[in-house]
């Protein structure tokens, strides 16, 4: 039986291990629990567009993860894991101007032309008034000018998700060890992680350590252009109303709506290029994210603050993933840089990193992810 040690226990690391124990590999998963993981943090929006990437390269990956996430969730279902947070709701872009209603259009041409390109997550498409859009999200601005809604969106709780995979993953004979590891090295091969003052020995590991990636790479001479981004949330909760069916909210630009049962909003988010590794909750942060929301949405000002969330998304150094083998290390695989996207596509992305190390033939070309795209140091 095959050994495997993953360094990172979100929701890409717990994805990986998972397809692993479900193949049969013996698999320990190392998570450090870091404040600041993007996991615990993201806000769950599965977009009609991929909203946020901007990078061609990325969309056959985004394309097959969307159709992976039922699969992977009847497979959890099979270890009698239903409680993921997955939803389709639908999703609202709203136009606040004549400029974006004009990209109103733009869009939705896009999307069909998507469409037709098998992105069938994107559902079906209207185009609405302002009224219209109010009666799919009640609190919406009177100055709303139109809107595109796209049916086929979908929400996520990466916590749930990470929780399935994690309890999944045990039942299936999995390890799941709370203490921060390294990859250990002996004559230039990969021998294990160490962690706990231990040696773990294991036959393949893989570094799926999100934003602190580039460091475990750093010292075995790989360089990892992988950076943290912090993104500040603000959850709110609108008493009185339920907020279960609402669609997710997008605006032009990076800020968003995202509603969750009974009565929550989730609103988002920063993006702070500068922040390193400091996952506080900055004034300055809440701030910029209720000020979009209340802008887009006057309704909510009488919700109530119940939570403030923040994360270090992974970001690569080209904006595409960091997935496969290294070529420094035969036994060493990578799986990590998903940015702004991981809790859309990371579970996909896990599972390939996963067939990898098992031998099998990923179904998605992975070559313009390889790791060595960053470069190739000397083995250590
Ligand atoms: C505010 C915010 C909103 C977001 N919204 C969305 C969204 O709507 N849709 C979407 O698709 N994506 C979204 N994302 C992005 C998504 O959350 C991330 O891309 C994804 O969660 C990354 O998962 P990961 O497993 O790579 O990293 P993480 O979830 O960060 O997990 C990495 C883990 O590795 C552990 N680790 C690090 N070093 C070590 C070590 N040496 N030893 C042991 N463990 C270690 C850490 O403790 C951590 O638990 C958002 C992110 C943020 C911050």
């Amino acid at each position: 039986m095959q050994e495997v040690a993953v360094l990172g226990g979100g929701l890409v690391g717990a994805s990986l291990a998972y397809r692993l124990a479900c193949h049969g590999a013996q698999v320990t998963v190392f998570d450090r629990a870091d404040t600041g993981q993007a996991t615990a943090a993201g806000a769950g929006i599965l977009p009609p567009l991929d909203h946020f990437i901007g990078v061609q390269a990325v969309l056959p990956l985004l394309r097959a993860a969307r159709q992976y996430y039922p699969e992977l969730l009847a497979v959890l279902a099979e270890d009698g894991e239903l409680d993921t947070g997955y939803d389709v709701i639908g999703a609202l872009q709203v136009a606040t101007n004549d400029v974006e209603l004009g990209e109103l259009a733009h869009l939705e041409r896009e999307c069909v032309a998507r469409r037709e390109a098998g992105f069938a997550h994107i559902g079906e498409l209207s185009r609405l008034d302002g009224a219209g859009a109010r009666k799919y999200f009640p609190p919406l601005a009177q100055s709303i000018r139109g809107a595109l809604h796209a049916t086929g969106a979908a929400r996520i709780d990466g916590r749930r998700l990470l929780a399935s995979l994690r309890r999944a993953l045990q039942k299936r004979g999995g390890r799941w060890q709370t203490a921060s590891a390294e990859v250990a090295l002996a004559g230039g091969r990969v021998q294990g992680v160490r962690a706990d003052e231990r040696l773990w020995p294991a036959d393949s590991v893989a570094i799926a350590a999100g934003a602190w990636s580039a460091s475990l790479g750093e010292r075995l001479g790989l360089p990892l252009l992988v950076r943290p981004q912090r993104g500040q949330l603000v959850h709110l909760e609108l008493p009185g109303s339920d907020t279960s069916r609402w669609p997710i909210l997008l605006g032009f630009g990076t800020h968003y709506l995202l509603s969750f049962p009974p009565n929550r909003i989730v609103v988002g988010a920063t993006r702070e290029d500068s922040s390193g590794f400091d996952a506080s909750v900055t004034a300055g942060g809440v701030h910029a994210v209720l000020e979009t929301a209340l802008r887009l949405a006057p309704g909510l000002a009488r919700a109530r603050l119940s939570e403030l969330r923040t994360g270090l998304r992974p970001l690569s150094g080209d904006g595409k993933p960091i997935l496969g083998a290294s070529a420094l290390y035969p036994n060493l695989y990578l799986a990590t840089g998903h940015g702004g996207y991981g809790l859309e596509v990371g579970p996909y992305s896990g599972a390939l990193v996963a067939d990898s190390i098992l031998g099998k033939a990923p179904a998605v070309d992975l070559s313009p992810f390889a790791p060595s795209r960053f470069g190739v140091a000397s083995a250590r």
